[in-house]
């Protein structure tokens, strides 16, 4: 063939008419033709991806997403139990088919109340790895009314779009995990209490959010610009997780549990109401009483407790869950060649130190990384490769000032 006779083997144009042609082995293709084809190449492996999504989400039961969960967190059964038939219906509903019966299955928004470390993050992050979806985790201290300083309730979807790498339609099955959330609670019981910035009027903002509507996302966060382009992000189908902590709430359960014990004496017969875990009988009036407004807590309907972890449930997060602390440190080891083993004594001597000092959870890493940190500080360049931690290695490392340290962290 001449050359001046080659042409796109799949729209026939001539060389001249176009910008580039590439030779196969019995072909040529264009640089117009390329693109389509990439186009074309692009919105195939979407359609793939979210078929993909749809069916390993139809795949999992409830009792399949508690078995998952449990694998990393230990303890917290009801909350596990409770996350699993929501995150279940939750996507069930995103995945049924428009039907004409005029049962619309509401939104299975959840609110996790616990203490903080109690692992409120770790269950939303485990529910976002299991079902392969994105996760933004937010913190509601940050979020102010539109107009003031700080960031507008739509940033929680801009760090959305981010997790997800932009995909918009991932993002949108995708979960919010809003932290903190008993920090935007009304400061007063007077509901018409002049301006509240960060309080109730960061409720009302995150209302439409919760409920499903379509957002003008800035794709870069910041505040809305009029020459910024938005993204439309609608918010139906994603999973909204809010947690805190509501300092003093188990004061107004306690409260109104002493009430109705005066009220109804029959109900409280076998007297035992457990004093030392009085979140497992937190209702939503008690969520109104902290100071949220009753709006949100109806677009909140799932509400669950995190029980306080007590020196069993703390020493078996050392070692048990897939990816545990001490796991870790073993794993990190490895790598130079280093076999690390610690010893019962040493394992109950972190949890205690790590209960003395009120550190909870989030404690024992600060613990576990103050005693290893000279091992892998030395060990790397060192012959010895074998590193038993015992009960008197860790006192050792823990100087009476590296505890107090961490007692000021805490
Ligand atoms: P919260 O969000 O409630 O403040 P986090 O989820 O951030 O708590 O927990 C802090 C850390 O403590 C986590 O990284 C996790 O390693 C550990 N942790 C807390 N609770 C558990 C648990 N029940 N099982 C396993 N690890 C836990």
């Amino acid at each position: 063939m001449a050359k001046e006779e080659l042409e796109c083997s799949f729209c026939g144009r001539k060389k001249p008419e176009t910008s580039l042609l590439i030779a196969g082995l019995d072909a040529h293709i264009c640089d117009r033709c390329i693109e389509q084809a990439h186009g074309i190449v692009l919105e195939e492996s979407k359609q793939a991806g979210n078929e993909e999504l749809s069916s390993d989400l139809m795949l999992k039961k409830p009792q399949q997403i508690k078995s998952f969960l449990d694998e990393y967190i230990i303890g917290q059964e009801y909350t596990k139990k409770v996350m699993s038939v929501a995150v279940y219906n939750h996507y069930k509903r995103l995945l049924q088919p428009p039907s004409d019966d005029d049962i619309e299955i509401q939104k299975s928004n959840i609110i996790m109340v616990g203490e903080t470390g109690t692992g409120k993050t770790l269950m939303a992050k485990t529910v976002a790895r299991m079902l392969n979806v994105p996760l933004a985790i937010v913190d509601a201290t940050v979020l102010t009314e539109a107009g003031y300083v700080g960031e507008d309730v739509e940033s929680i979807l801009t760090r959305l779009l981010q997790a997800a790498d932009y995909n918009l339609e991932k993002a949108e099955k995708g979960i919010v995990f809003i932290d903190e959330i008993d920090k935007i609670a009304r400061k007063s019981d007077n509901p018409s209490i002049t301006r509240d910035v960060s309080g109730e009027g960061v409720q009302q903002a995150l209302l439409k959010l919760l409920e499903g509507t379509v957002v003008n996302v800035p794709p870069k966060g910041g505040r809305k610009h009029p020459d910024q382009k938005f993204i439309e992000v609608n918010t139906e189908h994603i999973l909204f997780i809010a947690g805190g902590a509501f300092d003093g709430i188990d004061k107004k359960i306690s409260k109104r549990l002493n009430m109705a014990a005066i009220g109804y004496k029959a109900d409280h017969d076998d007297g035992a109401i457990d004093k030392d875990n009085l979140l497992q009988y937190i209702i939503p009036k008690d969520l109104k009483d902290f100071g949220l407004i009753p709006e949100i807590i109806g677009r909140l309907p799932v509400l669950t407790f995190m029980d306080p972890l007590d020196a069993k449930t703390l020493r078996a997060i050392l070692t048990e869950p897939k990816n545990a602390i001490i796991k870790q440190y073993k794993k990190l080891f490895e790598m130079d060649d280093v076999e690390m083993s610690i010893t019962e004594g040493a394992l109950d001597y972190i949890v205690t130190k790590a209960i003395e000092y009120k550190l909870g959870a989030r404690g024992l890493r600060s613990l576990c990384e103050e005693i290893l940190t000279d091992a892998m500080f030395e060990m790397p360049s060192n012959d010895d490769k074998k590193l038993n931690v015992t009960k008197s290695y860790a006192e050792d490392k823990l100087s009476k000032t590296t505890l107090k340290k961490l007692k000021a962290v805490s």
